[in-house]
């Protein structure tokens, strides 16, 4: 359900009443102008000048960029492992190979040092240097930005900061997406704010959005007929999806003020429950907006009837409104979360909450069970005892203590 300001349909009949239904147009352009005025921002007085490129999706902004990053077939590019797949899949549709890069445990997000190590091993075992690195800033918590940059800088190597999630998040009072050569943002139905779908890219200057939005309409060029002297995409956003976007950013800093507070909540009740634990911010440089909150269950936690968990084939969507439709043939895999934390979602669900397990890591994806990995075991361990738990707009305080009390009580 989306959480509205009301303004949304003001500017949906405005943008009719001017006919501007089309992948372009004045309501594009002010959600332009407002995303860079809330990116732009920063507590220290340096001001920023950081352009915004709005697009059909994040995953095409995170196409877009591998594109002006000059990423090509049989290319290397490093990825954190521990993401939704958005943040990989469009290395694989330029060709190139990406590299997963395993989290640190803090964080929860890529690990600076096993870059590093990665970039060496790379350069010895293809003599060429990995084309881009992408860190993501899982579930809004940020990753650490100035250590990564600092690798990147050393082997002069682009960042793409992949902050679907993370819209509002801030690392040392910086907007996440505005540290790397480009920055991709998602406003996706599940997102921070959404425009249905939506995504964009932050870039240094107009120059790099010409470019973008050049591979984001079909490479067009300044001719009276269509003339190609490059592929392009149809990825612009469309200027009824940046009507909702402009509604939706009057409500940004209400939302992630909300979701820090649910997040708040959790952390108090949860306090003195042995065996679950928040996901917390490591220290004061980073500035989560918890768009997700999320839990880990110690392995030795008991919960009600986890004997039976994964007995059975899932029939229906886990989670949420994404589309699934392939049924699986068995209800398991090599790697999946411990049996507590399935039986807790499972006794969550039954009273109708909805939650659903931390992403699965990248490398250890079927898909992906060929390409290079650095890994320590933070994700994978991670992954197997982490839990999402409601967070959204609609998640009231007496609904964040019916969650706490179900988790308590499944506890046996
Ligand atoms: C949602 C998401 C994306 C892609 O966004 P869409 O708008 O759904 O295409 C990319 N990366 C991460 C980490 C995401 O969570």
């Amino acid at each position: 359900m989306v959480h509205t300001s009301g303004k949304e349909l003001d500017f949906i009949k405005e943008a009719f009443a001017d006919n501007w239904v089309v992948p372009l147009g004045p309501d594009v352009d002010a959600f332009e102008r407002d995303l860079e005025t809330f990116v732009n921002q920063r507590v220290d007085s340096s001001p920023l000048h950081k352009k915004v490129a709005a697009v059909n999706s994040g995953t095409s902004a995170v196409h877009l960029a591998l594109i002006a990053c000059g990423v090509k077939p049989g290319d290397e590019v490093l990825v954190q492992s521990f993401t939704f797949c958005a943040s990989s899949h469009p290395v694989t549709y330029l060709g190139a190979t990406p590299v997963f890069v395993d989290s640190e445990r803090d964080s929860w997000n890529m690990d600076p040092e096993l870059l590093e190590e990665a970039i060496k091993d790379r350069i010895l075992k293809t003599g060429r240097k990995p084309k881009a690195i992408i860190p993501v800033a899982l579930y809004g918590m940020p990753y650490r930005i100035d250590r990564i940059l600092e690798v990147a800088n050393r082997y002069d190597i682009s960042v793409i900061e992949d902050a679907a999630e993370g819209l509002g998040s801030r690392y040392r009072g910086q907007v996440l997406g505005t540290f790397g050569q480009f920055g991709v943002l998602s406003f996706n139905g599940n997102k921070m704010i959404t425009t249905s779908s939506g995504g964009a890219v932050i870039c240094d200057n107009e120059e790099a959005k010409k470019n973008l939005l050049y591979f984001a309409t079909q490479a067009r060029q300044s001719y009276p007929y269509y003339e190609h002297e490059d592929i392009g995409y149809n990825y612009r956003l469309s200027n009824i999806c940046a009507a909702i976007g402009r509604g939706q950013m009057t409500l940004l800093d209400q939302h992630i003020a909300h979701h820090q507070h649910v997040q708040e909540m959790y952390c108090e009740l949860f306090k003195n429950v042995d065996g679950v634990e928040m996901h917390v911010n490591p220290s004061s440089d980073f500035d989560s907006n918890f768009w997700l909150c999320t839990a880990f269950l110690n392995p030795a936690l008991q919960i009600r009837n986890q004997e039976n968990a994964y007995k059975q084939v899932i029939l229906r969507n886990v989670g949420g409104v994404s589309g699934v439709t392939r049924l699986s043939g068995s209800p398991v895999t090599s790697c999946q979360p411990n049996d507590n934390v399935e039986a807790l979602r499972t006794i969550l669900e039954e009273n109708n909450v909805e939650s659903r397990p931390l992403w699965k890591p990248m490398h250890r994806q079927p898909v992906y069970r060929d390409n290079p990995a650095y890994v320590n075991g933070v994700s994978e361990g991670l992954f197997k005892r982490g839990i999402c738990l409601p967070s959204g707009p609609w998640v009231k305080d007496e609904h964040v203590r019916y969650v706490v009390d179900i988790v308590k009580s499944a506890i046996s």
